[in-house]
């Protein structure tokens, strides 16, 4: 994750800064078509005054050149209207109609100034003849009408500019006027040639107007514009708006997959995957910086019972719990992690000395055999501990784990609860665990099995009712090995099924021997394991079995433990009931051992419960062993169950089961385990055991 997020963010800034540009960017082009836009407006507005003044303009020459075509025009004498003096030379310019009323010849330029000045009342525009040789005075040129005369000279062809006249904005335009062949009339005594450039029209336009559309204009640009601006940034911000989704939903989605692969998704802690990459970097700190790393591997002690018994979600219930416990034993750097099922690990980093290590495994064991509330149900486990120090105890990850998880198989060997530190002897114990599997295959070959049976007695009268089936190996290279020892082995590795099978045919052998020789046996219990019972075939070979076998029929007594009704996906019951049909009778071994809810004694059929030796042990001393004894005997009794009582070694214990009411009897008291020619020459003494000691 830690990589993942500087991605992300990298991601996100980059972005960011994209975002940014864009924004400045868009908004630098926005302000540059304004800017355009208002130039444009203004230019667009000056030229279209000066199209006016050009009209203008073109509308007094054409008057001009009309009047001037004419020789000018009569008009009636008024007040305003006077003859020009200029014209005094002209004979003709008065005259008087018929009618008596009085006309006066206007030149050109006489005409066209009263027009003008018309013109400039009634729409404001204002127009001027001008000229640097004048024949009335009131037309002599001001400077910048002189400056335009001068230019014209060089062959320019008209001027304007933008001014003030009396307090108001104008735009003045103007353009040469040539001497046409009229204008000599007037003009030519000032030495004009017809061509020549005699001065200029000036024609000023008001431009009040055209400002006040060319702001109304800008204003519309600046609206639009603006718009298009808001558009586009809300466009920005939309797109960066999804994109950041975008990137926030990849985020998540990798957080997702990285957790995924790093994390136990039950208990949030680092799984097998994250714990060998930080056992690696710590290995590699503790390498550099040459100090003493540990590995605790810690193993649930019979969650599998719980998990069985109470269901998968009370089993989860109590990883998620235990995993909580663990990181409350640990300090921040420490790597607490779950590798599957019940297995766990601590990662100790920085570590002063083992004692430091003992003391975390110690606490952790503390806190592990604290009762666990699951759904208000109080539960206990504990847990078994192996712990490796870097560098005595391996250089690499691999050799570190495996040999802690030795350690720890050394701490469920040595009672659980516990912890070990790891001691390269203890290699020497599991590669004897791996060589027994090995020679455990040929066991079966090599004709390495025997049976024993220990007597059964019926403590009412103390006769011997039967025997249980024990088996014992005696290996070439391992030597005697007990059935404690190598059944979990054979169970691993799916042997017990062929043994199992040896057993019971070996069982109803030497039954059948006992039979011929008149010896009595109501009962002959054999042991089958919880692997053996689940088997597919299992079913098919007890028919069979008791098919060919009908001497077995009612005295065959199999013992299976309380685990065999845990998994009840596998139909225990109609197991049994299959079972009891043929004539197969139910004992419970080590009843009390196990996790089992006693309403199994009641839903499933079952015929005797053997209580396990640990509770008989000390029944004579223990009050609370002898009131649980006690209980399991009326409570079978209550449910029409026969009780055996496992590991009688001594009187007392007999007496108090006689007391008690227990059934039978089994035990060193009455006989140990027997070979089957050992056993014949007992049963043939038959033992009687006094029935009160
Ligand atoms: P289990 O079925 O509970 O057998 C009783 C165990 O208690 C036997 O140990 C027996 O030798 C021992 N025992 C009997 N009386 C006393 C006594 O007075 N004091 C003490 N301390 N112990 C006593 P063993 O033969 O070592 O068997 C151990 C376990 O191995 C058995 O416990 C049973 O679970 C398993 N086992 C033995 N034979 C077979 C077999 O053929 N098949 C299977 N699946 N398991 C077997
Ligand atoms: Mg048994
Ligand atoms: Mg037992």
């Amino acid at each position: 994750m830690n990589q993942l997020i500087p991605l992300v963010q990298s991601d996100e800034s980059r972005l960011r800064i994209q975002l940014w540009v864009a924004f400045f960017g868009w908004t630098l082009l926005v302000l540059f078509l304004l800017l355009w836009a208002m130039s444009n407006e203004y230019a667009e507005m000056l030229e279209l005054a000066r199209r006016e003044a050009i009209d203008n303009f073109n509308k007094d020459q054409a008057f001009r050149v009309w009047a001037t075509t004419h020789g000018g025009v009569y008009v009636p004498v008024t007040e305003r209207t006077q003859p020009s003096p200029l014209l005094r030379h002209i004979p003709e310019r008065d005259l008087v109609t018929p009618s008596g009323r009085q006309l006066t010849l206007l030149n050109p330029a006489y005409m066209l100034r009263q027009m003008m000045e018309d013109y400039a009342e009634l729409y404001g525009v204002k127009g001027r003849i001008t000229s640097t040789k004048t024949l009335n005075p009131e037309n002599a040129p001001d400077e910048w009408e002189r400056a335009a005369l001068e230019s014209f000279e060089r062959g320019e062809k008209e001027q304007f500019e933008l001014t003030d006249i009396n307090g108001e904005p104008y735009l003045r335009l103007i353009r040469p006027m040539e001497t046409k062949a009229g204008c000599l009339k007037c003009h030519h005594n000032q030495g004009y040639q017809v061509g020549d450039i005699r001065g200029g029209v000036g024609i000023s336009v008001p431009m009040k107007h055209y400002f006040s559309s060319a702001a109304e204009q800008k204003r519309e640009i600046k609206a639009g514009l603006g718009l298009i601006w808001f558009a586009g940034v809300s466009a920005i911000w939309f797109y960066g708006r999804r994109s950041r989704q975008r990137f926030r939903e990849r985020k998540d989605y990798e957080d997702q997959i990285w957790q995924q692969a790093n994390f136990d998704s039950l208990t949030g802690l680092s799984n097998r995957n994250l714990f060998l990459d930080r056992l690696g970097r710590a290995l590699a700190f503790a390498r550099r910086q040459h100090s003493i790393l540990a590995l605790l591997f810690i193993d649930l002690d019979r969650f599998k019972y719980v998990n069985d018994a109470l269901g998968h979600a009370t089993g989860d219930q109590l990883l998620q719990e235990a995993a909580r416990r663990l990181r409350l034993c640990v300090r921040e750097m420490d790597t607490v992690s779950r590798l599957g099922g019940d297995e766990f690990t601590v990662i100790l980093p920085i570590i002063s000395e083992g004692q430091a290590v003992a003391r975390v495994a110690t606490s952790i064991l503390t806190e592990l055999s604290r009762p666990f509330d699951l759904g208000g149900q109080e539960t206990h486990v504990s847990a078994s501990i192996g712990i490796t120090l870097y560098p005595q105890d391996g250089s690499d990850t691999g050799m570190l784990l495996q040999n802690a998880d030795t350690a720890m198989y050394q701490a469920k060997a040595e009672g659980r609860n516990t912890y070990r530190f790891f001691t390269w002897e203890m290699n020497k114990v599991a590669e004897g665990r791996v060589s027994l599997g090995a020679a455990l295959r040929n066991a079966l070959r090599g004709n390495e099995f025997q049976l024993h049976y220990q007597p059964i007695v019926d403590i009412a009268d103390g006769q011997i009712v039967g025997a249980e089936a024990l088996i014992r190996w005696g290996s070439p290279e391992q030597g005697r090995v007990g059935p404690d020892q190598f059944i979990p082995v054979a169970e691993e590795s799916g042997l017990i099924v062929p043994i199992g099978d040896w057993v019971l045919q070996q069982a109803a052998l030497d039954l059948k021997l006992w039979d011929r020789a008149g010896l009595k046996m109501e009962l002959l219990s054999v042991n089958v394991s919880t692997v053996q019972f689940q088997f597919e075939g299992f079913l098919e070979k007890m028919l069979d079995l008791m098919k060919h076998q009908p001497h077995l029929s009612s005295r065959l007594f199999l013992e299976i433990t309380e685990s065999v009704f845990l998994d009840e996906h596998r139909e225990p019951g109609t197991r049994l009931g299959v079972l009891r049909k043929q004539g197969i009778g139910i004992s419970i071994d080590d009843f009390g051992t196990g996790y089992s809810s006693l309403s199994y004694l009641k839903r499933f059929p079952v015929d005797k419960i053997k209580i396990d030796k640990s509770f008989i042990r000390d029944v004579t001393t223990d009050p609370e062993d002898a009131a649980l004894c006690e209980a399991i005997i009326a409570m079978a009794h209550h449910l029409g169950l026969k009780v055996v009582a496992e590991g009688v070694e001594t009187k007392a214990q007999w007496r108090f089961l006689h007391e008690s009411g227990c059934d039978y009897a089994q035990g060193y008291y009455i006989g140990r385990p027997m070979a089957a020619a050992t056993f014949t020459d007992f049963l043939v003494k038959h033992t009687d055991v006094p029935a009160t000691g």
